[in-house]
């Protein structure tokens, strides 16, 4: 698989404890909406027990001038090293990875479910289709415990309000535990959330990406909610 070297340019907090960095995007990198790829420490200072690199989704859309990943900042030794880089350190970059991406046929509606950090192939592949103005419908249901936890959530409410095609559902699960107040939905995304928000819940093609026990929680959801399997797309987020 192809390596890349990578610069970073800056760093930005998009959530309570989520950090995303930004790359100078290789003359000859390219990937398709919704793919990973393995961020390689470059001479680490410490390692530990997973290696010196991560899969992340790109959560940047293939037409946006930078390469950008997030991640939730935990106290495992890569994500030290990762956080306490500075613009201008190099990283190697091996991919891209993966098939959870959008059919190229944009006339089927899309649903897509997803939690914290697993808005990240998401964004990418929600922007990029607003970006060409693909016709299919799309909803997005996002999870989080609060306001303060949901990176992304003002840009992509944002892009979504200026597409007709486009619906986000936001919802909290613990919305009184936060100091922003919150009008949306709350709790877990379940059948009865989505019926308000879907005319037919069986028309769609799914994609649930996350943690491995939200991918799991969602896919059982789906299955009672008589969702056929060849509708449904996932992507675990292993080490969640
Ligand atoms: C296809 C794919 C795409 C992915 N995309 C993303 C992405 O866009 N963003 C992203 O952040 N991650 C993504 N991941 C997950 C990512 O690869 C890491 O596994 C994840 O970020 C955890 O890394 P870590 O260094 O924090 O923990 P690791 O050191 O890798 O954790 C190893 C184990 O220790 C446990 N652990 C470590 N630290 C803690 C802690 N503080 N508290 C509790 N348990 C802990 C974990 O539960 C895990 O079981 C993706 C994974 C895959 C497979």
């Amino acid at each position: 698989m192809a390596s890349y070297q990578l610069t970073l340019t800056r760093k930005q907090v998009v959530a309570e404890g989520t950090l995303a960095f930004y790359f100078e995007k290789p003359r000859d990198f390219s990937f398709k909406a919704g793919q990973c790829a393995r961020l390689v420490l470059n001479d680490p200072p410490e390692t530990d027990g997973e290696g010196n690199g991560r899969y992340l989704s790109l959560a940047s859309a293939p037409d946006e001038p930078e390469l950008m990943m997030a991640t939730r900042i935990r106290s495992s030794a890569f994500k030290r090293v990762l956080s306490s880089l500075e613009p201008g350190a190099t990283l190697t970059l091996k991919g891209p990875y993966g098939d959870f991406t959008l059919p190229d046929k944009a006339e089927r509606s899309v649903v897509f479910l997803t939690g914290g950090i697993g808005i990240t192939p998401v964004r990418s592949m929600l922007l990029q289709a607003i970006a060409e103005h693909q016709q299919r419908a799309m909803t997005l249901f996002y999870a989080n415990r609060r306001p303060e936890d949901a990176a992304f959530l003002d840009e992509l409410t944002q892009a979504c309000a200026s597409s007709s095609n486009c619906t986000l559902v936001a919802t909290m699960t613990q919305a009184q535990q936060s100091s922003v107040p919150w009008q949306g939905e709350q709790g877990y995304v379940d059948q009865a959330m989505l019926a308000r928000h879907l005319d037919d819940l069986k028309a769609s093609l799914y994609y649930l990406d996350g943690p491995p026990e939200l991918v799991a929680a969602m896919k059982q959801m789906l299955s009672q909610a008589g969702v056929a399997d060849d509708q449904v797309r996932t992507e675990e987020f292993a080490g969640y």
